[in-house]
């Protein structure tokens, strides 16, 4: 047995599953989790001392490659005076006055510690300042856990939300409208119907939690005009495109100014951190100032708010997100090279240093159910193929994958080498 197997038989004793959260557990792929022991550069290295070029980076965070050593150093440098103090820190300003300088929709923002906790605590604000109960939210979006956001479409589309877990009662659902991503005619028609009614959009500006999903031109335009027209609050869920597809996200590679915005990942530079803000009028409900509460014991940690600090001043030196694009698109000309060559059916979609890997005869991925139709059965084979020749991809077919400044030359031709073998594989089977 592998030293993953005996940790992983010995985590299900004290933890459900073996893991703390669900998508780690390899369901998606089949097989047993790899636990890592430690991680450098564009690499993670297992329990077993196995390397593999890793292009999950902690699910979005380690934009600069693991272990970067000026962000261990700022951490290191804040451990010497204490872990947290439960009140302010100039640390936390420094933070706020870099964000919105980097996010010019930012005119304030709040820190917390998770992306579940930003989207929840802005759909509060949104719910607050609007004074409107019912949220919209796409399928094929992630939001995070809270209880509005576990909420899938009901039999039409202006039909009450069923929730999409046991634990969220029916009634939470009945305010959570779920419509198709990318159909701005769904969105439109939905507004014409219950438009003052709406308190907020939440979009991922790329969807990243389907694999990856551009925007089609003029979604987001559209839902901008849309909002604007009905009073609504547009929120943009950057938690994972945020400071990564440009150094100001989505909404800066699209050229779309969001009411709000929610950050998480690398803001914290692979911290327990997450953030909200945005307008400065909305942004005033906020407690202490207005009337909406919350709240975090941890908010704004300064070990947290170090590691982050030292990344997002890392980042924003010029050709950064440039030079990682390339990266990426050299990864994804690679790669679809060799399927062709293989014969198998292959698509990708990029934007920046996010991309998705489909094995799909489609032209083009623009909705949820391009994304379903590809065959995720062949990506399980490819996964575990890759994974033999020391490359980690995302264990499932719905998550986007990310790439590191510390990916270079060799990490490329790697995993281009990796995929040669296993596309030649999944010819034969
Ligand atoms: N929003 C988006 C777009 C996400 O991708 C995620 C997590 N992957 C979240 C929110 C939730 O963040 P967290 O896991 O930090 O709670």
């Amino acid at each position: 047995m592998s030293r993953s197997e005996i940790l992983f038989n010995d985590a299900q004793k004290h933890i459900p599953g073996g893991v703390n959260s669900p998508v780690r557990a390899f369901k998606g792929v089949g097989g047993t989790p790899l636990f890592f022991k430690h991680a450098e550069g564009a690499y993670v290295i297992d329990e077993d001392d196995k390397r593999y070029v890793d292009y999950v980076g902690s699910w979005g965070p380690m934009i600069l490659g693991h272990s970067h050593p000026e962000v261990l150093d700022a951490v290191r440098r804040q451990l010497e005076h204490g872990l947290s103090y439960g009140a302010p820190t100039a640390l936390e300003t420094e933070m706020a006055d870099l964000i919105c300088s980097l996010v010019p929709s930012m005119d304030m923002v709040r820190m917390v510690s998770s992306g579940t906790e930003a989207t929840m605590s802005a759909i509060r604000l949104a719910r607050g300042y609007t004074g409107r109960d019912t949220i919209i939210k796409f399928e094929g979006c992630y939001h995070g856990h809270s209880d509005s956001l576990l909420v899938k479409a009901g039999s039409g589309a202006l039909t009450l939300g069923v929730p999409s877990s046991p634990g969220v009662p029916a009634a939470f659902a009945t305010h959570t409208l779920t419509l198709p991503y990318n159909d701005l005619g769904a969105v439109k028609a939905a507004l014409a119907e219950v438009g003052q009614e709406i308190a907020c959009i939440i979009v991922e500006p790329v969807a990243g939690n389907m694999n990856c999903v551009p925007p089609a031109p003029g979604f987001l335009e559209g839902l901008r005009q849309q909002c604007d027209q009905h009073g609504i609050v547009l929120i943009f869920d950057e938690v994972m495109t945020g400071f990564r597809v440009a150094l100001g996200g989505a909404q800066a590679y699209y050229k779309i100014t969001p009411d709000l915005s929610t950050f998480g990942k690398i803001v914290g530079g692979g911290m327990p951190v997450g953030c909200f803000g945005g307008k400065r009028a909305i942004m005033e409900f906020i407690a202490p100032l207005g009337p909406v509460y919350q709240a975090g014991t941890l908010s704004g940690n300064p070990l947290a708010m170090a590691a982050g600090l030292a990344t997002l001043k890392l980042i924003s030196r010029p050709g950064f997100h440039q030079e990682l694009g390339e990266y990426t698109s050299q990864l994804l000309q690679g790669l679809q090279e060799r399927a062709d060559a293989a014969g198998i059916p292959f698509v990708t979609t990029q934007v920046g240093a996010m991309f998705g890997l489909y094995f799909s005869g489609a032209d083009d991925i623009v909705t949820f159910q391009d994304v379903m139709a590809s065959d995720a059965e062949r990506f399980k084979r490819f996964f575990h193929l890759m994974l033999e020749g020391g490359i980690y991809l995302a264990p499932s077919a719905f998550e986007a994958g990310f790439t590191s400044i510390a990916h270079g030359a060799t990490e490329l031709q790697t995993t281009l080498d990796a995929a040669e073998h296993a596309f030649a594989q999944l010819k034969q089977s």
